[in-house]
């Protein structure tokens, strides 16, 4: 039997001890008993940590996790918990999804299987792994994991962790959970709905803002007015697509700010609230992840290749995949045109995708044509000639939401008009061409 000093086996205690989490008793038991069986030191030591330390992982902050990690493990608090009903293989199964935090940040979580996790748990995830999901980094609790549910009044609570640091709106990112911030409410609806357990509620949604940006929300308890300026804290950040907006839930704390007396403020409110739409400039946006509703006035320079016609689902219009919408399944379906365009205002350029309804505002023809070609199965060549010949070089008015992410910048464009009087940018258009060609010919 090799012989180990009690001293020196402290030492390799201690540094076990970093790497997994196991009290001093039971590594040294564990130890002991493979050195008794002529295990080499070194080799007992790596078998300790293989044994409890699944791949002898670290736990890991959740600012530290990245998409595709595997085998590690995490600690924090559950912020949001719900069970959700799926199939899998046409079986129902019961998953849960929710929102784990630490000191560090936030990230999304899925158990794979029916858990008794409830909000405010301090949970151990063991072996566990991520992806991305909607956007967000996703921790995976699959069959291979374990969750240990544990007391530490030392952690922080879910109250404390969702109370996030205070932020103007535009300073809001989609990589945020939680929001804390200011803003006037500059658009109010209320809508009716059927809940889970077929009672009709109303719910508020509009847009809330100040002077660097908006953002939209929805509330299921809403005492506001349009024009009312709010603070609000633990406000849970939704997205959609890239796109942040704000959950105004159980957990948010908001109240009216009384400032009828601030003369500067009504002024900024009434401002704020009656703002028409100003046109934007690019060059204005760059800097931005995202910004809702603007209005930009540019010329359609070229039209991408990817673009031609879709099928798209009947129930929630969007594009069937492998034939089938990733919501509703194999449902009735209709054709769309998809048009990926670059605009350009003369200060940058974007991508816009266009649609058939928005064709039909800008071009009679071009619907036309391309309605012709649909009926007789054209070439994809054809379709590209029929868009490029149609809409290269029209000036056009769009407005929707701007979202630059790590791929492109782009507008998710929710409406369209052409100005009246197109001579003027069909000239400015073919002298900018022309004054191109010009530098090019000259450089021979
Ligand atoms: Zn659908």
């Amino acid at each position: 039997m090799e012989k180990v000093k009690s001293g020196e086996l402290k030492k390799h205690i201690e540094e076990i001890k970093e790497k997994i989490e196991l009290n001093d008793c039971d590594i040294k038991r564990e130890l002991e008993d493979l050195i008794k069986y002529r295990v080499p030191l070194e080799e007992a030591k790596k078998t300790v940590l293989r044994k409890n330390s699944f791949a002898g992982s670290r736990t890991k902050n959740i600012d530290e996790i990245e998409p595709n990690m595997k085998g590690i493990n995490i600690v924090g608090r559950i912020i949001k918990t719900q069970k959700k009903e799926i199939k899998v293989n046409n079986k129902p199964l019961i998953i849960d999804v929710g929102v784990l935090g630490d000191e560090t940040g936030f990230c999304q979580f899925t158990c794979w299987y029916k858990t008794s996790l409830v909000e405010d748990d301090y949970v151990h995830f063991k072996n566990v792994f991520t992806n991305k999901w909607d956007n967000r980094i996703n921790v995976n609790v699959g069959k291979k994991s374990f969750i240990r549910k544990k007391s530490n009044n030392q952690f922080p609570t879910k109250q404390k962790l969702m109370n996030v640091k205070k932020k103007s709106i535009a300073e809001i990112i989609p990589d945020d959970f939680f929001a804390t911030s200011k803003g006037i409410i500059l658009q109010l609806f209320h809508r009716k709905f059927i809940d889970e357990n077929g009672t009709e509620s109303t719910y508020a949604e509009g847009f809330i803002g100040d002077n660097t940006a908006k953002l939209p929300f929805k509330s299921k308890i809403f005492n506001f007015d349009i024009g009312d300026l709010v603070y609000f804290s633990s406000a849970f950040i939704e997205l959609d697509d890239d796109l942040p907006y704000l959950i105004f839930d159980k957990n948010t704390k908001i109240s009216k700010i009384d400032q009828e007396k601030d003369e500067k403020l009504k002024k900024l409110r009434y401002d704020m609230v009656n703002k028409t739409h100003e046109i934007a400039q690019l060059s204005d946006l760059v800097h931005r992840i995202y910004f809702y509703d603007v209005l930009i006035e540019g010329t359609i320079l070229y039209i991408k290749p990817e673009s031609g016609f879709i099928r798209k689902c009947f129930e929630c219009n969007k594009q069937l995949e492998a034939n089938k919408c990733n919501i509703h399944g194999v449902v009735e379906n209709y054709t769309d045109i998809y048009v990926k365009a670059v605009l350009d205002d003369g200060t940058g350029a974007i991508n816009i995708v266009l649609d058939l309804k928005h064709l039909e505002i800008i071009s009679d023809k071009v619907v036309t044509d391309l309605k012709v070609e649909l009926n007789n199965d054209c070439s994809k060549d054809e379709i590209i000639r029929i868009l490029t010949s149609n809409l290269v070089g029209i000036n056009l008015l769009v407005n929707g939401n701007f979202v630059n992410n790590s791929y492109e910048k782009f507008l998710i464009v929710e409406g369209v008009s052409v100005p009246q009087d197109q001579t003027d940018y069909k000239l400015n258009y073919l002298y900018s061409r022309l004054s191109k060609l010009e530098g090019h010919l000259s450089d021979r």
